[in-house]
Protein backbone atom coordinates (compact mmCIF):
# COMPACT_ATOMS: atom_id res chain seq x y z
CA UNK A 1 0.00 0.00 0.00
CA UNK A 2 2.87 2.56 -1.13
CA UNK A 3 0.34 2.54 -3.53
CA UNK A 4 -1.30 6.05 -3.27
CA UNK A 5 2.28 7.68 -3.51
CA UNK A 6 3.38 5.38 -6.26
CA UNK A 7 0.53 6.18 -7.79
CA UNK A 8 0.74 9.49 -7.87
CA UNK A 9 4.45 9.35 -8.92
CA UNK A 10 3.59 7.52 -12.51
CA UNK A 11 0.75 9.77 -12.88
CA UNK A 12 2.88 13.03 -12.90
CA UNK A 13 5.24 11.30 -15.10
CA UNK A 14 2.58 10.50 -17.30
CA UNK A 15 1.44 13.56 -17.96
CA UNK A 16 5.37 14.37 -18.33
CA UNK A 17 4.55 17.18 -15.81
CA UNK A 18 7.91 19.03 -14.94
CA UNK A 19 9.10 22.48 -15.96
CA UNK A 20 6.79 24.55 -18.69
CA UNK A 21 8.29 27.59 -20.40
CA UNK A 22 5.66 29.67 -20.32
CA UNK A 23 7.17 33.19 -20.75
CA UNK A 24 4.05 35.57 -21.26
CA UNK A 25 0.47 36.03 -22.24
CA UNK A 26 -0.66 35.27 -25.78
CA UNK A 27 -0.93 37.93 -28.39
CA UNK A 28 -3.91 38.13 -29.52
CA UNK A 29 -3.86 41.32 -31.73
CA UNK A 30 -6.05 41.99 -34.35
CA UNK A 31 -9.43 40.48 -33.13
CA UNK A 32 -12.48 41.95 -35.13
CA UNK A 33 -13.58 43.51 -32.33
CA UNK A 34 -17.46 41.62 -31.42
CA UNK A 35 -16.53 38.92 -32.51
CA UNK A 36 -18.46 36.44 -30.35
CA UNK A 37 -17.04 33.23 -28.25
CA UNK A 38 -19.25 31.17 -25.74
CA UNK A 39 -16.57 29.65 -22.84
CA UNK A 40 -17.78 26.37 -21.25
CA UNK A 41 -17.30 26.47 -17.79
CA UNK A 42 -15.44 28.66 -15.40
CA UNK A 43 -12.39 26.68 -13.84
CA UNK A 44 -9.14 27.93 -14.60
CA UNK A 45 -8.93 27.44 -18.00
CA UNK A 46 -12.50 29.24 -18.71
CA UNK A 47 -11.61 32.16 -16.76
CA UNK A 48 -8.11 32.37 -18.24
CA UNK A 49 -9.39 31.89 -21.89
CA UNK A 50 -12.60 34.56 -21.36
CA UNK A 51 -9.72 36.79 -19.57
CA UNK A 52 -7.88 36.81 -22.95
CA UNK A 53 -10.02 36.89 -25.31
CA UNK A 54 -11.84 39.88 -23.93
CA UNK A 55 -8.74 41.49 -23.32
CA UNK A 56 -8.49 40.99 -27.08
CA UNK A 57 -11.64 42.94 -28.20
CA UNK A 58 -13.36 39.50 -28.17
CA UNK A 59 -17.36 39.63 -27.03
CA UNK A 60 -17.01 36.09 -24.40
CA UNK A 61 -19.92 34.70 -22.38
CA UNK A 62 -18.84 32.22 -19.57
CA UNK A 63 -21.28 29.22 -19.20
CA UNK A 64 -20.39 27.72 -15.68
CA UNK A 65 -22.60 24.47 -14.12
CA UNK A 66 -21.76 25.60 -10.34
CA UNK A 67 -22.82 28.53 -8.45
CA UNK A 68 -19.33 29.75 -8.02
CA UNK A 69 -16.47 30.22 -10.25
CA UNK A 70 -12.78 28.29 -9.84
CA UNK A 71 -14.04 24.56 -10.72
CA UNK A 72 -11.21 22.15 -9.28
CA UNK A 73 -9.39 25.51 -7.78
CA UNK A 74 -11.18 25.45 -4.46
CA UNK A 75 -11.02 25.77 -0.43
CA UNK A 76 -13.50 24.63 2.28
CA UNK A 77 -14.21 26.73 5.38
CA UNK A 78 -16.58 26.76 8.47
CA UNK A 79 -19.93 27.35 7.08
CA UNK A 80 -19.57 25.37 3.52
CA UNK A 81 -21.55 23.02 2.44
CA UNK A 82 -20.14 20.06 -0.07
CA UNK A 83 -22.91 17.44 -1.48
CA UNK A 84 -21.57 15.19 -3.35
CA UNK A 85 -22.92 12.44 -5.90
CA UNK A 86 -25.21 9.94 -4.09
CA UNK A 87 -26.96 13.24 -2.06
CA UNK A 88 -24.49 13.32 1.14
CA UNK A 89 -23.96 16.55 2.33
CA UNK A 90 -21.28 18.01 4.94
CA UNK A 91 -21.24 20.80 6.06
CA UNK A 92 -17.40 22.47 7.14
CA UNK A 93 -17.32 23.16 11.25
CA UNK A 94 -13.90 24.77 11.14
CA UNK A 95 -13.19 27.76 13.57
CA UNK A 96 -12.68 31.01 11.65
CA UNK A 97 -9.60 31.50 9.88
CA UNK A 98 -8.96 27.86 8.83
CA UNK A 99 -9.40 25.61 6.01
CA UNK A 100 -8.57 22.80 3.74
CA UNK A 101 -7.91 22.70 0.26
CA UNK A 102 -9.54 19.41 -1.19
CA UNK A 103 -7.96 19.99 -4.67
CA UNK A 104 -4.84 22.03 -5.57
CA UNK A 105 -2.70 22.71 -2.52
CA UNK A 106 1.00 23.29 -3.65
CA UNK A 107 2.66 25.15 -6.69
CA UNK A 108 5.91 24.52 -7.80
CA UNK A 109 8.71 27.78 -8.57
CA UNK A 110 8.85 25.95 -12.33
CA UNK A 111 4.77 26.64 -12.99
CA UNK A 112 5.67 30.02 -14.83
CA UNK A 113 2.41 30.48 -16.40
CA UNK A 114 0.00 30.15 -13.29
CA UNK A 115 3.12 32.56 -11.26
CA UNK A 116 2.91 34.83 -13.64
CA UNK A 117 -1.04 35.15 -13.61
CA UNK A 118 -0.77 35.24 -9.97
CA UNK A 119 2.04 38.20 -10.23
CA UNK A 120 -0.28 39.81 -12.63
CA UNK A 121 -3.59 39.20 -10.27
CA UNK A 122 -2.14 40.06 -7.19
CA UNK A 123 -2.27 36.78 -5.67
CA UNK A 124 0.10 37.25 -2.32
CA UNK A 125 1.83 33.49 -2.59
CA UNK A 126 3.72 32.13 0.62
CA UNK A 127 5.79 28.87 0.57
CA UNK A 128 4.55 25.61 0.73
CA UNK A 129 6.84 23.34 2.57
CA UNK A 130 7.03 19.94 0.83
CA UNK A 131 9.76 18.28 2.93
CA UNK A 132 10.23 18.91 6.23
CA UNK A 133 13.16 16.40 8.05
CA UNK A 134 11.03 16.25 10.77
CA UNK A 135 7.91 15.25 9.51
CA UNK A 136 7.69 11.32 9.86
CA UNK A 137 7.96 8.32 7.49
CA UNK A 138 5.96 5.34 8.77
CA UNK A 139 5.81 1.68 7.46
CA UNK A 140 3.34 -0.77 8.99
CA UNK A 141 5.86 -3.49 9.00
CA UNK A 142 9.36 -2.16 9.82
CA UNK A 143 10.52 -0.89 13.30
CA UNK A 144 7.58 -2.41 14.73
CA UNK A 145 5.43 -0.32 13.22
CA UNK A 146 6.61 3.34 14.75
CA UNK A 147 6.66 6.45 13.05
CA UNK A 148 10.64 7.51 11.84
CA UNK A 149 11.85 10.83 11.57
CA UNK A 150 12.41 11.21 7.57
CA UNK A 151 16.28 12.78 8.59
CA UNK A 152 16.77 9.47 10.41
CA UNK A 153 15.87 7.49 7.40
CA UNK A 154 17.31 9.88 4.82
CA UNK A 155 20.78 9.68 6.84
CA UNK A 156 20.55 6.06 6.97
CA UNK A 157 19.41 5.42 3.56
CA UNK A 158 22.49 7.42 1.72
CA UNK A 159 24.95 6.51 4.58
CA UNK A 160 24.74 3.17 4.06
CA UNK A 161 24.32 3.22 0.26
CA UNK A 162 27.43 5.43 0.31
CA UNK A 163 29.08 2.81 3.00
CA UNK A 164 28.25 0.24 0.31
CA UNK A 165 29.45 1.42 -2.64
CA UNK A 166 33.01 2.22 -1.05
CA UNK A 167 33.83 -1.15 0.33
CA UNK A 168 32.74 -2.08 -3.32
CA UNK A 169 35.17 -0.21 -4.59
CA UNK A 170 38.05 -1.11 -1.71
CA UNK A 171 37.18 -4.33 -2.04
CA UNK A 172 38.00 -4.23 -6.07
CA UNK A 173 34.37 -5.44 -7.14
CA UNK A 174 34.19 -2.36 -9.44
CA UNK A 175 37.68 -2.40 -11.24
CA UNK A 176 35.76 -3.85 -14.18
CA UNK A 177 33.30 -0.79 -14.29
CA UNK A 178 35.34 1.64 -12.97
CA UNK A 179 39.40 3.46 -14.17
CA UNK A 180 41.20 3.83 -10.82
CA UNK A 181 40.77 7.75 -11.25
CA UNK A 182 37.27 7.46 -11.31
CA UNK A 183 37.06 4.72 -8.24
CA UNK A 184 38.94 7.40 -6.06
CA UNK A 185 36.40 10.44 -7.45
CA UNK A 186 33.99 8.16 -6.20
CA UNK A 187 34.73 7.27 -3.26
CA UNK A 188 35.63 11.18 -2.43
CA UNK A 189 32.12 11.71 -3.31
CA UNK A 190 30.68 8.92 -1.21
CA UNK A 191 32.45 10.27 1.59
CA UNK A 192 30.82 13.74 1.36
CA UNK A 193 27.03 12.48 0.14
CA UNK A 194 27.25 9.58 2.81
CA UNK A 195 28.90 11.55 5.70
CA UNK A 196 31.72 8.72 5.95
CA UNK A 197 34.85 8.21 8.07
CA UNK A 198 38.00 8.46 7.08
CA UNK A 199 38.02 4.51 6.57
CA UNK A 200 34.44 4.85 4.25
CA UNK A 201 32.23 4.04 7.76
CA UNK A 202 28.80 5.09 8.52
CA UNK A 203 29.49 5.74 12.23
CA UNK A 204 27.10 7.49 14.88
CA UNK A 205 29.01 10.02 15.76
CA UNK A 206 28.78 11.54 12.05
CA UNK A 207 25.81 10.49 11.51
CA UNK A 208 24.06 12.61 14.03
CA UNK A 209 25.37 15.55 12.29
CA UNK A 210 22.42 14.32 10.23
CA UNK A 211 19.91 12.36 12.22
CA UNK A 212 20.14 14.96 15.14
CA UNK A 213 21.28 13.54 18.71
CA UNK A 214 19.74 11.23 20.77
CA UNK A 215 19.94 13.50 23.84
CA UNK A 216 20.81 16.87 22.11
CA UNK A 217 23.62 19.11 22.66
CA UNK A 218 23.18 21.23 26.04
CA UNK A 219 24.78 23.65 27.66
CA UNK A 220 26.68 23.45 31.41
CA UNK A 221 29.61 21.05 33.04
CA UNK A 222 27.38 18.04 31.04
CA UNK A 223 25.92 19.30 28.51
CA UNK A 224 27.72 17.22 25.66
CA UNK A 225 25.16 15.28 23.29
CA UNK A 226 24.49 11.72 23.07
CA UNK A 227 25.24 10.82 19.52
CA UNK A 228 21.57 8.83 18.35
CA UNK A 229 22.53 5.27 16.59
CA UNK A 230 21.73 4.37 13.23
CA UNK A 231 18.66 1.97 12.46
CA UNK A 232 20.27 -1.63 11.15
CA UNK A 233 21.34 -1.44 7.78
CA UNK A 234 19.18 -4.19 6.64
CA UNK A 235 15.95 -3.18 8.29
CA UNK A 236 16.49 0.69 6.63
CA UNK A 237 16.59 -1.44 3.34
CA UNK A 238 14.02 -3.89 3.80
CA UNK A 239 11.18 -1.16 5.08
CA UNK A 240 11.01 0.87 1.37
CA UNK A 241 10.92 4.31 3.06
CA UNK A 242 13.60 5.34 0.64
CA UNK A 243 10.73 5.75 -1.26
CA UNK A 244 9.38 8.46 0.07
CA UNK A 245 12.92 9.74 -0.08
CA UNK A 246 12.99 9.80 -3.62
CA UNK A 247 9.36 11.48 -3.85
CA UNK A 248 10.74 15.10 -3.05
CA UNK A 249 13.37 14.58 -5.32
CA UNK A 250 11.00 14.98 -8.00
CA UNK A 251 11.06 17.99 -10.51
CA UNK A 252 7.75 18.58 -9.24
CA UNK A 253 7.89 18.33 -5.98
CA UNK A 254 11.36 20.29 -5.20
CA UNK A 255 11.74 23.41 -3.32
CA UNK A 256 10.60 26.40 -3.49
CA UNK A 257 7.12 25.60 -3.80
CA UNK A 258 4.35 27.65 -3.06
CA UNK A 259 0.52 28.34 -1.79
CA UNK A 260 -1.92 31.39 -2.13
CA UNK A 261 -2.05 33.51 1.61
CA UNK A 262 -5.20 32.10 2.85
CA UNK A 263 -6.39 29.62 0.40
CA UNK A 264 -6.33 27.96 -2.88
CA UNK A 265 -9.61 29.83 -4.17
CA UNK A 266 -7.46 33.18 -4.28
CA UNK A 267 -6.25 32.70 -7.22
CA UNK A 268 -9.98 31.25 -8.70
CA UNK A 269 -11.17 33.87 -6.81
CA UNK A 270 -8.85 36.73 -8.71
CA UNK A 271 -9.53 35.23 -11.75
CA UNK A 272 -13.13 36.02 -11.41
CA UNK A 273 -12.81 39.35 -10.65
CA UNK A 274 -10.86 40.01 -14.17
CA UNK A 275 -13.93 39.12 -15.62
CA UNK A 276 -16.37 40.34 -13.84
CA UNK A 277 -19.66 40.22 -15.63
CA UNK A 278 -18.87 37.72 -18.42
CA UNK A 279 -19.83 34.44 -16.12
CA UNK A 280 -23.52 33.23 -15.54
CA UNK A 281 -23.64 30.50 -12.63
CA UNK A 282 -25.82 27.58 -12.34
CA UNK A 283 -26.20 26.61 -16.02
CA UNK A 284 -25.69 23.02 -17.07
CA UNK A 285 -24.39 22.49 -20.98
CA UNK A 286 -26.07 19.57 -22.13
CA UNK A 287 -25.57 19.80 -26.20
CA UNK A 288 -22.79 21.66 -28.13
CA UNK A 289 -23.14 22.01 -31.86
CA UNK A 290 -21.82 23.61 -34.84
CA UNK A 291 -22.07 24.45 -38.43
CA UNK A 292 -20.25 26.65 -40.80
CA UNK A 293 -21.59 29.62 -39.12
CA UNK A 294 -21.14 29.47 -35.72
CA UNK A 295 -21.96 27.43 -32.47
CA UNK A 296 -25.10 26.17 -30.44
CA UNK A 297 -25.08 25.71 -26.91
CA UNK A 298 -28.10 23.99 -25.12
CA UNK A 299 -28.17 24.51 -21.61
CA UNK A 300 -30.56 23.89 -18.19
CA UNK A 301 -31.02 27.37 -16.63
CA UNK A 302 -31.03 26.66 -12.68
CA UNK A 303 -31.38 29.78 -12.04
CA UNK A 304 -35.23 29.66 -13.67
CA UNK A 305 -35.60 26.18 -12.55
CA UNK A 306 -33.71 24.45 -15.16
CA UNK A 307 -35.52 26.00 -18.11
CA UNK A 308 -34.16 24.60 -21.08
CA UNK A 309 -32.05 27.27 -23.47
CA UNK A 310 -29.61 27.95 -26.13
CA UNK A 311 -27.05 30.26 -26.82
CA UNK A 312 -25.41 30.90 -29.92
CA UNK A 313 -21.60 32.42 -30.47
CA UNK A 314 -19.41 32.61 -33.77
CA UNK A 315 -16.64 30.33 -31.62
CA UNK A 316 -16.76 28.30 -28.46
CA UNK A 317 -14.62 27.18 -26.13
CA UNK A 318 -15.17 24.11 -24.29
CA UNK A 319 -13.49 23.50 -20.91
CA UNK A 320 -15.73 20.84 -19.13
CA UNK A 321 -13.59 17.86 -17.77
CA UNK A 322 -14.00 14.73 -19.96
CA UNK A 323 -16.03 12.63 -17.87
CA UNK A 324 -18.88 15.31 -17.99
CA UNK A 325 -18.43 16.20 -21.81
CA UNK A 326 -18.51 12.71 -22.65
CA UNK A 327 -21.95 12.19 -21.51
CA UNK A 328 -23.30 15.11 -23.71
CA UNK A 329 -24.27 15.30 -26.80
CA UNK A 330 -22.12 16.95 -28.65
CA UNK A 331 -21.68 17.48 -32.59
CA UNK A 332 -17.84 16.72 -33.56
CA UNK A 333 -16.32 14.21 -35.93
CA UNK A 334 -15.33 10.74 -35.41
CA UNK A 335 -12.18 10.91 -33.82
CA UNK A 336 -12.76 14.04 -32.02
CA UNK A 337 -15.46 11.68 -30.34
CA UNK A 338 -12.99 9.01 -29.24
CA UNK A 339 -10.59 11.06 -28.29
CA UNK A 340 -13.44 12.37 -25.23
CA UNK A 341 -14.09 9.56 -24.32
CA UNK A 342 -10.12 7.77 -24.08
CA UNK A 343 -9.42 9.54 -21.28
CA UNK A 344 -10.35 7.85 -17.74
CA UNK A 345 -9.96 10.18 -14.80
CA UNK A 346 -7.86 8.98 -11.88
CA UNK A 347 -9.49 9.29 -7.92
CA UNK A 348 -8.80 10.82 -5.08
CA UNK A 349 -9.95 11.68 -1.67
CA UNK A 350 -8.35 14.37 0.72
CA UNK A 351 -9.79 14.33 4.19
CA UNK A 352 -9.50 17.53 6.13
CA UNK A 353 -9.30 17.39 10.18
CA UNK A 354 -9.66 19.88 12.06
CA UNK A 355 -7.55 19.82 16.03
CA UNK A 356 -8.41 21.70 19.13
CA UNK A 357 -4.13 22.89 19.18
CA UNK A 358 -0.97 22.49 17.01
CA UNK A 359 0.20 19.20 19.16
CA UNK A 360 2.35 18.83 15.79
CA UNK A 361 4.08 21.89 16.59
CA UNK A 362 4.01 22.24 20.13
CA UNK A 363 4.63 18.34 20.86
CA UNK A 364 6.81 17.33 18.12
CA UNK A 365 8.26 20.65 16.41
CA UNK A 366 6.97 19.48 13.24
CA UNK A 367 6.41 22.97 11.27
CA UNK A 368 4.40 22.11 7.93
CA UNK A 369 5.83 19.07 5.24
CA UNK A 370 4.66 15.83 4.78
CA UNK A 371 4.37 12.49 6.76
CA UNK A 372 3.82 9.61 4.58
CA UNK A 373 2.32 5.80 5.32
CA UNK A 374 1.87 3.09 3.68
CA UNK A 375 -1.38 2.42 5.08
CA UNK A 376 -4.25 4.00 3.01
CA UNK A 377 -4.34 7.52 4.13
CA UNK A 378 -0.92 7.58 2.46
CA UNK A 379 0.10 11.51 3.33
CA UNK A 380 -0.62 13.81 6.15
CA UNK A 381 0.30 17.40 6.12
CA UNK A 382 0.65 20.18 8.12
CA UNK A 383 -0.03 23.36 7.67
CA UNK A 384 2.61 25.61 6.00
CA UNK A 385 0.55 28.60 7.71
CA UNK A 386 -0.34 30.17 10.93
CA UNK A 387 2.57 28.72 13.09
CA UNK A 388 2.79 29.03 16.61
CA UNK A 389 -1.03 30.37 16.64
CA UNK A 390 -3.07 29.43 19.85
CA UNK A 391 -5.98 27.54 18.91
CA UNK A 392 -7.35 25.18 16.07
CA UNK A 393 -5.75 24.08 13.20
CA UNK A 394 -6.74 22.43 10.11
CA UNK A 395 -3.93 19.51 8.95
CA UNK A 396 -4.50 17.39 5.34
CA UNK A 397 -5.61 13.87 6.88
CA UNK A 398 -5.50 11.69 3.91
CA UNK A 399 -4.58 12.12 0.64
CA UNK A 400 -5.33 8.96 -1.57
CA UNK A 401 -5.07 7.97 -5.26
CA UNK A 402 -5.40 4.54 -6.64
CA UNK A 403 -7.57 1.64 -4.80
CA UNK A 404 -7.26 3.35 -1.46
CA UNK A 405 -9.22 6.61 -2.89
CA UNK A 406 -11.96 4.10 -4.98
CA UNK A 407 -12.12 2.44 -1.24
CA UNK A 408 -12.65 5.56 0.41
CA UNK A 409 -15.38 6.93 -2.07
CA UNK A 410 -17.23 4.09 -1.04
CA UNK A 411 -17.50 5.34 2.26
CA UNK A 412 -19.66 7.81 3.61
CA UNK A 413 -17.83 11.12 4.37
CA UNK A 414 -18.11 10.45 8.45
CA UNK A 415 -16.57 6.85 8.05
CA UNK A 416 -13.97 8.42 5.82
CA UNK A 417 -13.20 10.57 8.77
CA UNK A 418 -13.17 7.85 11.09
CA UNK A 419 -10.84 5.81 8.98
CA UNK A 420 -8.58 8.73 8.62
CA UNK A 421 -8.39 8.96 12.33
CA UNK A 422 -7.87 5.23 13.21
CA UNK A 423 -5.11 5.27 10.45
CA UNK A 424 -3.79 8.71 11.65
CA UNK A 425 -3.76 7.70 15.23
CA UNK A 426 -0.76 5.26 14.49
CA UNK A 427 1.62 7.96 13.78
CA UNK A 428 0.03 10.84 16.72
CA UNK A 429 -1.06 9.36 19.53
CA UNK A 430 -2.27 13.13 20.32
CA UNK A 431 -5.53 12.27 17.70
CA UNK A 432 -8.37 11.01 19.50
CA UNK A 433 -7.51 13.68 22.41
CA UNK A 434 -7.48 16.90 20.27
CA UNK A 435 -9.63 15.55 17.15
CA UNK A 436 -12.46 18.08 16.70
CA UNK A 437 -14.03 17.77 13.24
CA UNK A 438 -13.30 17.13 9.78
CA UNK A 439 -14.65 17.35 5.99
CA UNK A 440 -13.74 14.50 3.29
CA UNK A 441 -13.72 14.89 -0.41
CA UNK A 442 -14.11 12.24 -2.97
CA UNK A 443 -13.47 13.61 -6.44
CA UNK A 444 -15.06 10.59 -7.96
CA UNK A 445 -18.29 11.82 -6.43
CA UNK A 446 -18.07 15.38 -7.48
CA UNK A 447 -21.10 16.00 -10.00
CA UNK A 448 -19.03 18.72 -12.47
CA UNK A 449 -15.57 16.69 -12.63
CA UNK A 450 -16.23 12.94 -11.85
CA UNK A 451 -12.85 12.61 -11.11
CA UNK A 452 -9.87 14.18 -9.69
CA UNK A 453 -7.39 14.47 -13.22
CA UNK A 454 -7.27 13.25 -16.45
CA UNK A 455 -5.11 10.39 -16.80
CA UNK A 456 -3.51 9.75 -20.36
CA UNK A 457 -1.59 6.78 -21.45
CA UNK A 458 1.35 6.59 -23.82
CA UNK A 459 -0.82 4.67 -25.63
CA UNK A 460 -3.60 7.26 -25.36
CA UNK A 461 -1.87 10.00 -25.86
CA UNK A 462 0.05 8.55 -28.80
CA UNK A 463 -3.75 7.67 -30.88
CA UNK A 464 -5.49 10.95 -29.22
CA UNK A 465 -4.01 13.68 -27.68
CA UNK A 466 -3.53 15.73 -30.85
CA UNK A 467 -6.86 15.45 -32.14
CA UNK A 468 -8.31 16.26 -28.74
CA UNK A 469 -6.28 19.89 -28.36
CA UNK A 470 -6.59 20.63 -32.20
CA UNK A 471 -9.66 22.84 -33.19
CA UNK A 472 -12.45 21.01 -34.79
CA UNK A 473 -14.39 23.77 -36.84
CA UNK A 474 -15.25 26.52 -34.78
CA UNK A 475 -14.98 24.17 -31.27
CA UNK A 476 -11.47 24.38 -29.31
CA UNK A 477 -11.38 22.08 -26.03
CA UNK A 478 -8.82 23.52 -23.01
CA UNK A 479 -8.48 22.17 -19.21
CA UNK A 480 -5.55 20.27 -17.70
CA UNK A 481 -6.37 17.38 -19.85
CA UNK A 482 -5.40 19.41 -23.09
CA UNK A 483 -2.04 19.53 -21.99
CA UNK A 484 1.47 17.38 -21.04
CA UNK A 485 0.83 19.25 -17.29
CA UNK A 486 -1.63 17.19 -16.53
CA UNK A 487 -3.26 17.47 -13.02
CA UNK A 488 -1.72 20.90 -12.57
CA UNK A 489 -3.35 24.22 -12.58
CA UNK A 490 -0.24 25.08 -14.73
CA UNK A 491 -1.88 22.02 -17.39
CA UNK A 492 -5.12 24.16 -17.30
CA UNK A 493 -3.84 27.27 -18.07
CA UNK A 494 -1.22 26.19 -20.44
CA UNK A 495 -4.19 24.64 -22.75
CA UNK A 496 -6.29 27.73 -22.49
CA UNK A 497 -3.48 29.34 -24.07
CA UNK A 498 -2.98 27.28 -26.78
CA UNK A 499 -7.00 27.16 -27.18
CA UNK A 500 -7.21 30.85 -27.79
CA UNK A 501 -4.34 31.02 -29.91
CA UNK A 502 -5.85 28.73 -32.53
CA UNK A 503 -9.13 30.42 -32.23
CA UNK A 504 -7.70 33.54 -32.81
CA UNK A 505 -5.53 32.32 -35.95
CA UNK A 506 -9.07 30.87 -37.22
CA UNK A 507 -11.11 34.14 -36.49
CA UNK A 508 -8.55 36.28 -38.37
CA UNK A 509 -7.97 33.88 -41.10
CA UNK A 510 -4.56 32.74 -40.48
CA UNK A 511 -5.19 29.33 -39.17
C1 LIG B 1 -7.15 16.31 -5.41
C2 LIG B 1 -6.48 17.23 -6.40
C3 LIG B 1 -5.21 17.72 -6.13
C4 LIG B 1 -4.59 18.58 -7.02
N1 LIG B 1 -3.38 19.13 -6.67
C5 LIG B 1 -2.87 20.12 -7.43
C6 LIG B 1 -1.78 20.91 -6.94
O1 LIG B 1 -1.29 20.71 -5.85
N2 LIG B 1 -1.33 21.91 -7.74
C7 LIG B 1 -1.88 22.21 -8.95
O2 LIG B 1 -1.44 23.16 -9.60
N3 LIG B 1 -2.93 21.48 -9.42
C8 LIG B 1 -3.44 20.47 -8.69
N4 LIG B 1 -4.55 19.80 -9.11
C9 LIG B 1 -5.02 19.95 -10.50
C10 LIG B 1 -5.84 21.23 -10.75
O3 LIG B 1 -6.83 21.37 -9.79
C11 LIG B 1 -6.48 21.14 -12.12
O4 LIG B 1 -5.51 20.79 -13.10
C12 LIG B 1 -7.14 22.46 -12.57
O5 LIG B 1 -7.75 23.13 -11.50
C13 LIG B 1 -8.15 22.13 -13.65
O6 LIG B 1 -8.70 23.32 -14.17
P1 LIG B 1 -9.69 23.22 -15.40
O7 LIG B 1 -10.11 24.60 -15.71
O8 LIG B 1 -9.06 22.41 -16.47
O9 LIG B 1 -10.91 22.34 -14.90
P2 LIG B 1 -12.03 22.61 -13.69
O10 LIG B 1 -11.36 23.43 -12.67
O11 LIG B 1 -12.54 21.31 -13.37
O12 LIG B 1 -13.07 23.52 -14.46
C14 LIG B 1 -14.10 22.95 -15.24
C15 LIG B 1 -15.37 23.75 -14.98
O13 LIG B 1 -16.39 23.23 -15.82
C16 LIG B 1 -17.60 23.27 -15.09
N5 LIG B 1 -18.57 22.33 -15.69
C17 LIG B 1 -18.58 20.98 -15.61
N6 LIG B 1 -19.63 20.47 -16.26
C18 LIG B 1 -20.32 21.53 -16.78
C19 LIG B 1 -21.51 21.65 -17.55
N7 LIG B 1 -22.23 20.58 -17.95
N8 LIG B 1 -21.94 22.90 -17.89
C20 LIG B 1 -21.24 24.01 -17.51
N9 LIG B 1 -20.10 23.93 -16.78
C21 LIG B 1 -19.64 22.71 -16.42
C22 LIG B 1 -17.18 22.86 -13.71
O14 LIG B 1 -18.14 23.22 -12.73
C23 LIG B 1 -15.87 23.62 -13.55
O15 LIG B 1 -16.06 24.89 -12.99
C24 LIG B 1 -5.23 18.94 -8.23
C25 LIG B 1 -6.51 18.46 -8.50
C26 LIG B 1 -7.15 17.63 -7.58
C27 LIG B 1 -8.57 17.19 -7.85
Amino acid sequence: MAGSVAMYQAMTRMGHATGTDFRQSPNLSGAAPGTTVLVLGAGLAGMLAAYELNRAGYNVRVLEFQTRSGGRNYTLRGGDTLTELGGATQKVGFSPGNYINPGPWRIPYHHQAILHYCKAFGVALEPFIELNHNAYLHDTASFGGVPQRYRHVSSDFYGYTAELLSKAINQKCLDQTVSADEAADILHNMKVWGLLDKEGAYTARLASERRGFDTPPQAGPDGAGVPSQPFPRAEIMRSGLSQYVGFHMLNDFQTTMFQPVGGMDMIGRAFARQIDGLVTHNLRVSAIAQDDTGVTVTYEDHNQAGAVQTAKAEYCVCTIPLPVLNQLDVRVSAPMRAAIAAVPYASSVKVGLEFKRRFWEEDEQIYGGISFTDQQISVMSYPSHGYFEHGPAVLLGGYMFGPAAWDFAGMSPEERIQAALAQGAKIHKQYPAEFSNGVAVAWSRMPWTLGCCSQWSEESRRAHYRTLTTMEGRLVLAGEHASHVGCWQEGALLSAVSAVTQLHARAVGAG
